[in-house]
C-alpha cells in the first residue's frame, strides 16, 4: 500500500490537498479535504483492466458550481430531508432551514458538511492505508446544537475494500446522520446509463416518499412494488427511495451492483438502519466531470448508508440522537470485487 497527498487545487485562498491511497493491485482511491469528498475510485474488471468508477471533477469551483448534487462528498450534520423546519429533543424545539425548494430540510442546510475544507491526515498502515477527515461545526451552525467534532476515517486495503468510518461527539444533544454521496458508476463514471445495473436490497420495507420527498407514513412492504430488490435484478426504475434495512441480515450486505458488462461488484456492509437508493435523476448539471464528461441523469447510483429521511420527526424510526459526551460511531464498507 501507498498513500500520496498532492495539491489538488486552491480555493478561496486556501489550499486543498488530495490523499489518493494505492493499494497492491493498483487500485487507488483519492480523497479531498474539501468536503471530505472521495474525488476518483480505481478499481479492476474481470479482466483486471481498471476503470474510475465514481463521478467527480477536476476543480474544487466545479464542485461549488455543481453543490446540489453533493458529488462525492460527506453529507452532514442531517443528511437526506426533513420536515417541519426542525426538530425537537427533550422538549426543545430547533429551527434549521428548508433548503430543499423551501419545503423542507435537505442534506444539512445552506452551510452543511460537503462544500467546506477539512483537516485531512493521510496514515500509512499494515496491508491498508487510512485517510482522517476532521471538522468542526459550532453550537447553533445550520441551527443544530451542540459543538460538534467530527472524524471520518476512509480506510482502503488489498482486497479492495474501501470503509468508512464516521465518528463525531457533541458537548449538547444533538440529532446526527451523516453519509457518502458517492455516484457510482461500475462501467465506469463515462460508463452510460445504470439502469441496466443489477441492484440487490436487503430490505423488506421502504419508505414511500410524499410530493415532498418526505416519508409519508411509517415504512411499507416491497412486496409486490417495483423496489423489491430482494432478489438481484434490473435497477430498470427511476429511484430515489429510502429502504429500511432488515436487522436480521446477519453476515450478508445490505446491499449489492452488479455490472454484467463489466463484472464488476460492490458489496455494501453497514450498521446503519437504512439505505438511501439514488439513481442520479437531478444529474443535469451543466458542469462537465473530469475529462470533460457530460452529466447525464441516471449515469450513476448512490448507494447512501444513514438513518432513514425525517427520522427526528418520526419517533417510531430508530433514534439518530447523539446525546453529549457519547460518540457516534457508524460504518459503511465498500467491497469491491468482480464476478
Ligand atoms: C436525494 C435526492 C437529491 C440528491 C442531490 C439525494 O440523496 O435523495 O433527492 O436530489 O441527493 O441533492
Amino acid at each position: 500500500m501507498s498513500i500520496t497527498k498532492s495539491l489538488f487545487d486552491t480555493y478561496n485562498g486556501e489550499e486543498i490537498y488530495s490523499y489518493t491511497m494505492t493499494n497492491k493491485n493498483g487500485s487507488s482511491v483519492t480523497v479531498l479535504d474539501f468536503g471530505g469528498t472521495i474525488n476518483r475510485l480505481f478499481v479492476p474488471d474481470r479482466n483486471g483492466k481498471l476503470a474510475d468508477i465514481i463521478c467527480g471533477f477536476d476543480r474544487v469551483e466545479d464542485y461549488v458550481t455543481d453543490a446540489s448534487n453533493y458529488s462525492g462528498a460527506i453529507v452532514g450534520r442531517y443528511a437526506n430531508r426533513m420536515s417541519n423546519g426542525g426538530f425537537t429533543i427533550d422538549g426543545k424545539r430547533y429551527d434549521v432551514e428548508n433548503n430543499d425548494g423551501g419545503v423542507c430540510h435537505l442534506h444539512g442546510g445552506v452551510k452543511g458538511f460537503s462544500r467546506r475544507k477539512w483537516q485531512g491526515e493521510g496514515i500509512c498502515g499494515n496491508g491498508s492505508d487510512s485517510v482522517t477527515m476532521r471538522l468542526f461545526s459550532p453550537d447553533g451552525e445550520d441551527g443544530y446544537p451542540g459543538n460538534l467534532n467530527v472524524c471520518v476515517t476512509y480506510t482502503f486495503d488489498d482486497n479492495n475494500t474501501l470503509t468508512i468510518h464516521y465518528e463525531a461527539v457533541t458537548d449538547k444533544d444533538t440529532v446526527l446522520n451523516m453519509t457518502s454521496h458517492g455516484y457510482y458508476n461500475l462501467s465506469g463514471y463515462d460508463g452510460g446509463c445504470i439502469l441496466d445495473k443489477e441492484l440487490y436490497v436487503n430490505a423488506d420495507k421502504y419508505d414511500v416518499p410524499n410530493s415532498h420527498n418526505i416519508p409519508e407514513d411509517e415504512p411499507h412492504s416491497v412486496e409486490g412494488t417495483k423496489f423489491d430488490f430482494r432478489e438481484m435484478k434490473k435497477i430498470e426504475v427511476a429511484c430515489d427511495h429510502n429502504f429500511v434495512l432488515n436487522s436480521d441480515r446477519g453476515d450478508a450486505p445490505a446491499a449489492e451492483l452488479y455490472d454484467e458488462s463489466t463484472g464488476r461488484v460492490i458489496k455494501l456492509y453497514t450498521d446503519y438502519p437504512a439505505l438511501q437508493i439514488y439513481t442520479a435523476e437531478f444529474m443535469n448539471g451543466k458542469t462537465n466531470f473530469k475529462g470533460d464528461i457530460p452529466q447525464r441523469p441516471f449515469h450513476a447510483i448512490c448507494l447512501e448508508t444513514q438513518y432513514s429521511p425525517d427520522t427526528p420527526n418520526r419517533p417510531y424510526m430508530p433514534s439518530c440522537v447523539l446525546k453529549a459526551g457519547e460518540k457516534y460511531d457508524k460504518t459503511a464498507r465498500f467491497v469491491f470485487s468482480v464476478r
